[in-house]
């Protein structure tokens, strides 16, 4: 007798454990279990969910002690043999749980309770008797019911004839939704000895299935027929006790989608433009693992690129992902996609409930689907041949996951690249500087567009310093410049759009007479204040200070912290233009599902003269009538206590600006700041990425961070702040015995939030350049973290290559 071993890689939460365990497969899973279907085993005392990520034929296990598979949960498996391996990669590579690998590519209603429903294949009269009446009502029915009343072994024959089918559906929210149909039986010669059959007393059923001899085999409403043959539902039901048609329920995926959209042409591309639709295509065509980076203006057409490499895909009967960052997956960014490909379109992202996204997955996963359009996660779409994978705006922090397991999805995104021989397109008008470095040393392949597609001028940006209107006596949000500038759009029923940069958490201290903020004495990074404590603290190496009464550099006292709320803003603006129609858009007013949806549609219908938004609107806008973009404070993301602040800045108002005069309009853009000198805001005046790049590469250099360094960032929480700090040191001395001098471990210090959820964190930052043994002294780190110090309630985690610290 053969025997059968699942290698199976269990969820417990509370406890984990980092490796697979072997069950015995019963001898009725055996023809249905599969690697990558999900299963309940004993563990413990418990039953939990697991995976199955291996199947052999023997096992060091005792076979006295091992233990049978309890349930095999899916009988179509949820994940592939990509996926198996690609799990792997992610915990090495992201020092993860494989589990946790496991879990993070599908989507959540998949990880949520579920529960087994057995749904009707056929007609029930080809069901055995003793399952009939289960059925009679609806043709969903819990697994449950069956297992109650003995029935597992009928049931488990009706599974084979494929009568019926089981499947997981998700408890409460996500349910698979079904409507019920009406098919008409499809013999002619039936319906026509029926019709004859009947009694003259009941002529609405001879109506009813007159008709139906005009539609034999079709399926349709029973609204419709009712409709067309004026009959009522007592009347169907008579027909149907006759044979002339049958109720059959259809599985329906919900919509997402609140609108239809038209078609969209391919537009005749630009010379730029088809050299980079060339060199994508013919990567594809000869299968090559090539990584481009699209470094387009903003309007540059860099969407038309993506739209029609993807149609090249699809005729190769290959698969596209898109990626595109969450705050920019738009309707009228979907609506591109919709509008060239239609149905084969699925669209994944946040705003999706737990079923909509479960749809929308299993549109992939059942092959329904050709492209999706995603936020991070969509990277883990379950295609099996992709073609093509694009990654728009990809100097986005947002793709990297703050989380366990915290990967990055440009990185998987070139994991599965690889793995499919296909290209993968990243593009941006603002490139991350490792993206660009890695471009310059033809590590990815450099496409460039420089015009814009309709060959409109970039708009003319002003920079307004608000030191000068403070001397002037103007102390609001508004500067001269600015203020003439609406009002002339007003005037002219042209739109305004006002951005107000609020980044991050944090606030910092500025003073207002000489544009002096904040800094450490340690570092060169501006000091964060908290307004708990009435204090400003450097989250690098934990320095800190009293807010000072007055400035250090011009004794002034307009020294305080900074940071404006939109609704303080809107305020103003309505004293200022009284007349004037503003919408405001942020976490706020974009609660309710849609409201995102509503306030950009309403603008662009021209129901408004000013948006006014955080960074919600720095992306994606593309409304011909827009001709002015204000800027109120560059400042604010430039201080964060980021070592990329300087590059978000620029990125930040390079995107911004990049929403002004798109069409036919000429577009201008005003920036206000307090440090019009600052390379990061006087370089994104001519919008010239270059300029930038060298000038901030050099900081880079000069301050040993990225590209030319890596960073590894260690964080040990506690309960108790000395209990914290103790292994924080701990720590901090094993790394230093451990790794080799090329390595500068600095720290430890508080983190940058330092108590989160009762919690009290430090954090040790590891940069280094070479060293070989980083990750196998990570692993072992974690080691002696799960064997030892996770008993006295210390949690570890390791963020390789973090975006922010
Ligand atoms: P990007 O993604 O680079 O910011 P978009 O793809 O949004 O640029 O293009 C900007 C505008 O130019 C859009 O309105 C788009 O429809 C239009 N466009 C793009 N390519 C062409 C083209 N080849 N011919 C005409 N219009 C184009
Ligand atoms: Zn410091
Ligand atoms: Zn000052």
């Amino acid at each position: 007798m053969t025997i059968f071993i699942a290698e199976v890689i269990v969820d417990v939460a509370a406890y984990p454990v980092d490796r697979s365990f072997d069950y015995l497969v019963p001898e009725e899973m055996v023809s249905l279990i599969e690697l990558g279907s999900r299963v309940k085993v004993q563990f413990g005392p418990r039953n939990v969910l697991g995976f199955v990520v291996a199947l052999k034929q023997d096992t060091e296990v005792p076979l006295e002690k091992i233990k049978p598979i309890s349930q095999l949960l899916d009988i179509e498996p949820v994940l592939t043999s990509e996926m198996l391996q690609l799990a792997k990669w992610l915990k090495h590579e992201t020092i993860c749980y494989e589990i946790d690998a496991l879990q993070v590519m599908l989507p959540s209603a998949l990880r949520a309770k579920y529960e087994k429903i057995i749904t009707l294949q056929t007609d029930i009269e080809n069901l055995p008797d003793a399952l009939k009446p289960f059925f009679s009502q609806s043709s969903k029915v819990n697994y449950k019911e069956f297992e109650k009343n003995n029935l597992l072994h009928t049931l488990k024959m009706a599974l084979k004839e494929k009568v019926v089918v089981l499947e997981n559906v998700v408890k409460q929210k996500g349910q698979v939704k079904e409507v019920r149909k009406v098919q008409i039986n499809d013999e002619l010669e039936k319906l026509i000895a029926l019709s004859k059959g009947i009694s003259n007393r009941a002529k609405k059923q001879k109506v009813l299935i007159e008709w139906m001899m005009q539609h034999v085999g079709e399926t349709l409403e029973p609204d419709t027929l009712y409709h067309e043959t004026n009959t009522s539902p007592q009347v169907l039901q008579a027909v149907i006790e006759l044979g002339a048609a049958k109720f059959v329920h259809e599985e329906v995926y919900r919509d997402p989608f609140s609108k239809e959209v038209g078609k969209t042409n391919f537009l005749n591309l630009t010379d730029e433009q088809s050299l980079a639709l060339q060199k994508i295509t013919s990567s594809m065509r000869d299968k090559r693992t090539e990584t481009f980076l699209l470094h387009g203006i903003t309007g540059s057409g860099k969407t038309e690129v993506y739209l029609q490499a993807i149609a090249k895909c699809l005729e190769d009967g290959k698969e596209a992902i898109v990626l595109v960052p969450e705050i920019s997956l738009t309707p009228q960014m979907t609506e591109r996609f919709r509008s060239r490909f239609g149905e084969l379109v699925a669209v994944m992202h946040s705003g999706l409930s737990v079923g909509e996204k479960y749809d929308e997955w299993r549109k992939v996963h059942q092959g329904k689907v050709k492209v999706v359009v995603g936020a991070r996660s969509a990277i883990f779409a379950p295609f099996e041949n992709v073609g093509i994978i694009i990654l728009d705006e990809e100097h986005e922090s947002t793709y990297k996951q703050e989380d366990n397991p915290r990967y990055h999805a440009r990185d998987v995104a070139i994991w599965r690249g690889k793995y499919h021989n296909c290209p993968v397109v990243l593009g941006s008008a603002t490139p991350s500087l490792e993206s660009y470095a890695r471009a310059k040393k033809n590590v990815y392949s450099l496409l460039t567009l420089k015009e814009r597609a309709m060959k409109q001028a970039l708009p003319t940006v002003q920079i307004v310093d608000l030191r000068e209107e403070l001397k002037k006596g103007n102390r609001s949000m508004f500067s001269q410049e600015l203020i003439e500038s609406i009002e002339s759009r007003i005037n002219k029923k042209e739109q305004t759009v006002l951005f107000l940069n609020r980044r991050g958490y944090s606030s910092f201290v500025l003073c207002r007479d000489c544009g002096t903020v904040l800094q450490c004495q340690n570092c060169d990074i501006s000091l964060t204040y908290h307004r708990s404590n009435e204090k400003c603290k450097c989250h690098y190496c934990g320095y800190e200070e009293f807010v000072p009464k007055f400035c250090p550099q011009c004794q002034s006292e307009h020294i305080r912290f900074f940071g404006t709320g939109t609704q303080k803003v809107e305020e103003e603006l309505y004293k200022l233009f009284p007349h004037a129609r503003v919408l405001r858009m942020d976490v706020d007013t974009t609660k309710t599902k849609g409201s995102h949806e509503q306030i950009l549609e309403a603008f662009g219908e021209g129901k408004a003269d000013i948006l006014l938004g955080t960074q919600m609107i720095a992306k994606g806008l593309d409304y011909p009538n827009i001709t002015l973009v204000g800027v109120l404070s560059a400042d604010t993301s430039l201080h964060l206590p980021d070592f990329r602040s300087a590059e978000k800045t620029f990125q930040l108002l390079t995107q911004v600006s990049g929403r002004a005069g798109r069409h036919e309009k000429k577009g201008e853009v005003v920036i206000q700041t307090y440090t019009p000198e600052h390379y990061a805001i006087e370089l994104s005046k001519a919008q010239h990425y270059e300029p930038f790049y060298e000038r901030e590469m050099l900081m880079r250099h000069l301050a040993g961070y990225p590209p030319y360094y890596y960073l590894a960032l260690v964080q040990i929480s506690h309960e108790d702040v000395m209990m914290a700090a103790e292994y924080a040191q701990k720590c901090v001395e094993w790394l230093r015995s451990n790794l080799s001098f090329n390595v500068s471990i600095i720290g430890p210090t508080a983190a940058g939030i330092s108590r989160l959820q009762n919690r009290y964190r430090y954090q040790c930052l590891i940069k280094y350049k070479i060293e070989p043994d980083l990750i196998p002294t990570l692993m072992q780190l974690i080691k002696l973290y799960r064997s030892q110090w996770i008993k006295n309630g210390i949690l570890l985690s390791i963020d390789l290559d973090p975006t922010m610290i």
